[in-house]
């Protein structure tokens, strides 16, 4: 008979496929104190309609790697399990029939490579022999994974539960919980019908109900159900058992064989959003009205693809619900402000062939408190409490559906639910020629056109548009001054005579620091890998103001939260909405200031890492001399009301100074050049800022303990085997984005994590870690050949330990030495000999 336990340690929330395998992972981490609650049958709710399509080449390194263990697992789980799965590995093709499809295919293929995803690249004839049912009289090209295949979604969640049972998991279906519990800040429980059961941890694994359930809990589930279609073919003689997956992006189909029949289904560029009003607790085992004339173009273009199609009629006209996220990325982790609780869900139509993956990084995450790698790209922290906006939700939703398979182009963002966080700034800059990109919700510029006309072609991997104007940007704040909106950022405010103690256990740089000075400084968890990077300005004896990325909002603010309980008296406030920020850069950005504040900007008076109150225009605004571009500068954080007359005191007054406006695309390549880490690419939490080049944010004799200290001392003193180094390909014509792979010697060792244009220095850069058993010293970078690989080409390479402009840092001291002497003197050699 079935027994509510009163207590366990693991509460998992939701029988379908992710919270079996979060069940099953968990068990084969020796946990057996583990409780399943399914609101009606296993399978239930979406997972039981799926194709059950396993695809490993996915947009971001980390999806691929979840992809690419379930696939791994799903091999195996039958006889780990005694269940039977389905799971066949027949292959899978995509097909390319325009030039930009194929080169996206191609980068993904080296991006696979860089972590051992075999993709190999075919020809038209070839992609006609293994599927002959293809007409290929358009195609330019193919990707063939050999490791690809299908998977039977029910008897897969199956196999799960039954190795979850025999680990010691008790699953019990037909038991909704209604409520779960939270005190103090703390996950305690959760209620159902038949009582209640105390437990340590939970994770909210409920699918499309997820947003709801989060929502009651005050925590942003961004998620929304929409409305998703296959079909399914009567039987089609000779169709071969083992026939590989079938994609074609652009004309937004894919197909599979289902016993002897052809499954064919859809992404389509406008999705239908469904259940905004919440969907029933009774949904289980539905489907949804079939809606012929939505999907009657693409199941057209599928028939042109394979012909064989137009002589057989269709069985099933199937449609179900299954929910996408704003961004397509799935939703990992815990709950920022909720000790003890977890979520895993908004899995986009990829969640069979990343159960395995989800189920395992979810498993060790609540097991051991932080995730084995670092998935900061899905995880849940980077939801902006606006999100739980349904309006929002559904406008996007129309849209995230076909953003799955559109090309993912650079500084391509989404087009629908726009204009959410705007900066007082943004009509003037929208007449400035700003083109938006957005990030968080915030409407960010990511460079100018001409004033009134902004340029937003950028529909090509190539030198478009976008890579001319963002190259002027740069080369203005090079040269001459440039402003960048940056009110996108967040500011914390920790308060309170215990507000330093706590900020000195949190940061690696020592933070007890004369009033006026500002500390850039790693937080670290306790293996020592970045959980942020913030500035902190100290504004008073016992106040301090944390600057932090816009992104990094949510999180940043919870570290500091649940650290300050227990911390005495110390409060933390987001002040973010109150702050405009605007960063005036570049060698002439001292003689723009003078213009419009009486301040004395000069070195003596205004040193590096220092902030001041200044009088500007008729306001008063916080001055940080500060840079992330590698020139002079100051950040000026302004209360909001007062940022649009500083603004045009400060245009007005640069006229004749030429100063530019500049965007996002232009400080990302500036900071490449400068060498300045970009968090949540080139370090995250689980790079230790003694891998990442850091090392000078270490204040090892500040007196007080700091959060992974223990961690970094086993590192201290070592030679790195894994660490960050700087790349430049000064010869490759290809541009290159980050995830290319790097070879030293012929041999594999890293991929740049983030990368851009240089400008100033004339070529391809980035930045990513390299591997060697033997130390990745300067002596084992100057002995070796190194390659960037894109798009399966490899290119000649430099690598070195310094930044490729200005490593000494003249510029941001005010000092001013030539650009063309600040280059790396081992790319400009390169360089020079690149050119004819
Ligand atoms: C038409 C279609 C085709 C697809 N094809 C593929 C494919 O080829 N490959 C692929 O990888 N993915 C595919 N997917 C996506 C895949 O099906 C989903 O991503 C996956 O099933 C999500 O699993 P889940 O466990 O998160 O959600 P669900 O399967 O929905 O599970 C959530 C569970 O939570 C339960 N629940 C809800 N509220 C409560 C509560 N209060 N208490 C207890 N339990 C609760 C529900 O009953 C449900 O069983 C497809 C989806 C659709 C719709």
């Amino acid at each position: 008979m079935r027994k509510l336990p009163s207590h366990v340690e693991y509460v998992i929330i939701g029988g379908g496929i992710i919270g079996l395998s979060i069940a099953y992972h968990l068990t084969q981490l020796g946990h057996r104190d583990v409780l399943l609650l399914e609101r009606d049958q296993l399978a239930s709710g979406t997972t039981w309609h799926a194709a059950g399509l396993v695809t490993q080449l996915r947009a971001n390194e980390n999806m691929a790697k979840l992809a690419q263990y379930s696939a791994e697992l799903f091999r195996d789980l039958e006889k780990l399990t005694g269940q039977a799965t389905g799971f066949r590995q027949s292959g899978s093709i995509t097909v390319a029939a325009t030039t930009a499809r194929l080169e996206e295919l191609k980068r993904g293929a080296s991006m696979g490579r860089s972590f051992g995803l075999e993709v190999e690249m075919i020809d038209a004839a070839e992609a006609k022999r293994r599927v002959p049912l293809l007409d290929v009289s358009d195609i330019l090209g193919a990707a063939w994974i050999a490791s690809d295949g299908m998977t039977n979604p029910i008897d897969t969640t199956r196999a799960f539960a039954a190795g979850a049972r025999q680990g010691g998991a008790t699953i019990l279906e037909r038991t909704p919980v209604t409520r779960i519990a939270v005190e103090n800040g703390r996950f305690t429980g959760v209620e159902t019908a038949e009582g209640i059961v105390r437990a340590e941890k939970a994770v909210i694994c409920t699918g499309m109900w997820s947003r709801s359930v989060g929502a009651d809990l005050n925590w942003t589930i961004p998620l929304h159900a929409a409305e998703h279609f296959y079909v399914v073919t009567e039987s089609i003689p000779d169709l071969p058992h083992n026939l590989p997956t079938i994609r074609d992006m652009d004309a937004r189909f894919y197909a599979k064989a289902d016993a002897g029949k052809l499954l064919v289904g859809f992404f389509e560029p406008d999705g239908k959003p469904w259940g905004m009003e919440g969907i029933a607790q009774d949904f289980s085992f539905d489907s949804l009205p079939e809606d012929f004339d939505h999907i009657e173009p693409y199941l057209s273009a599928a028939i042109e693809r394979m012909p064989a199609l137009a002589n057989v009629g269709l069985q099933l006209n199937f449609n179900g619900p299954e929910s996408f996220t704003p961004d397509n990325r799935f939703l990992l982790g815990p709950a920022p402000e909720i000790t003890g609780l977890y979520t895993a869900t908004g899995f986009n139509s990829c969640g069979i062939e990343s159960s395995g993956g989800a189920g395992k990084v979810m498993a060790e995450w609540m097991s051991k408190g932080q995730p084995s790698n670092d998935f900061w790209e899905m995880d849940v922290r980077r939801a902006m409490p606006f999100q739980r906006n349904r309006k929002y939700l559904y406008d996007r939703t129309i849209e995230a559906v076909g953003n799955l398979w559109v090309l993912h182009y650079p500084h391509k963002s989404a087009k629908t639910a726009r204009n959410v966080r705007l900066s007082p700034l943004h009509d003037r800059l929208a007449q400035a020629g700003a083109n938006f990109g957005e990030i968080a919700g915030w409407e960010r510029v990511q460079w100018f056109g001409a004033p009134g006309s902004p340029t937003s072609s950028h529909g090509t991997f190539g030198r478009d548009d976008w890579f001319r104007l963002s190259g002027e940007e740069h080369e203005a704040t090079r040269s001459g001054v440039a402003l960048f909106d940056q009110t996108s950022f967040a500011h914390l405010l920790v308060q309170g005579k215990d507000a330093l103690a706590l900020l000195q256990r949190l940061s690696t740089n020592d933070v007890d620091v004369p009033l006026g000075r500002i500390v850039y400084t790693p937080w670290l968890n306790e293996r020592g890998g970045m959980e942020s990077d913030v500035t902190i300005a100290r504004t008073g004896e016992d106040e301090f103001l944390v600057v932090t990325a816009a992104v990094q909002r949510i999180r940043d603010l919870a570290w500091l939260k649940i650290h300050a309980k227990g911390a005495g008296h110390v409060s933390v406030a987001d002040v973010s909405s109150g702050y405009t920020t605007l960063s005036v850069m570049g060698p002439r950005s001292r003689d723009l200031l003078k213009r419009v504040s009486p301040a004395d900007f000069s070195d003596d008076a205004f040193r590096f890492a220092t902030s001041r109150e200044i009088e500007i225009g008729y306001g008063l605004a916080m001055a940080f001399r500060m840079t992330f571009v590698g020139e002079l500068g100051w950040e000026l954080h302004i209360p909001v009301e007062q940022a649009l007359g500083i603004y045009d005191a400060l245009v007005a007054a640069g006229q004749d100074l030429g100063v530019r406006h500049a965007g996002y695309v232009a400080l990302n390549s500036l900071r490449l050049e400068a060498g300045y880490r970009d968090w949540g690419s080139d370090v995250g939490d689980e790079d230790t800022p003694l891998q990442s080049g850091l090392g000078f944010t270490i204040a090892w004799d500040k007196g007080s303990d700091f959060i992974g200290r223990f961690a970094l001392e086993t590192q201290r003193g070592q030679m790195p085997r894994r660490r960050l180094v700087h790349l430049a390909a000064p010869q490759a014509a290809p541009l290159i984005f980050g995830t290319e792979p790097v070879w030293r010697n012929g041999a594999l060792v890293g991929y740049l994590r983030s990368a851009g244009f240089g400008h100033t220095v004339g070529c391809g850069i980035g930045m990513g870690y390299l591997h060697s058993d033997t130390g990745v010293s300067a002596e084992w970078l100057s002995k070796g050949d190194f390659e960037i690989e894109i798009a399966g080409e490899r290119h000649a390479a430099m690598a070195t330990l310094r930044p490729l402009f200005d490593a000494k840092r003249t510029r941001v001291k005010g000092e001013w030495l030539k650009t063309e002497d600040l280059i790396h003197p081992e790319l400009r050699a390169a360089m020079s000999k690149a050119r004819p």
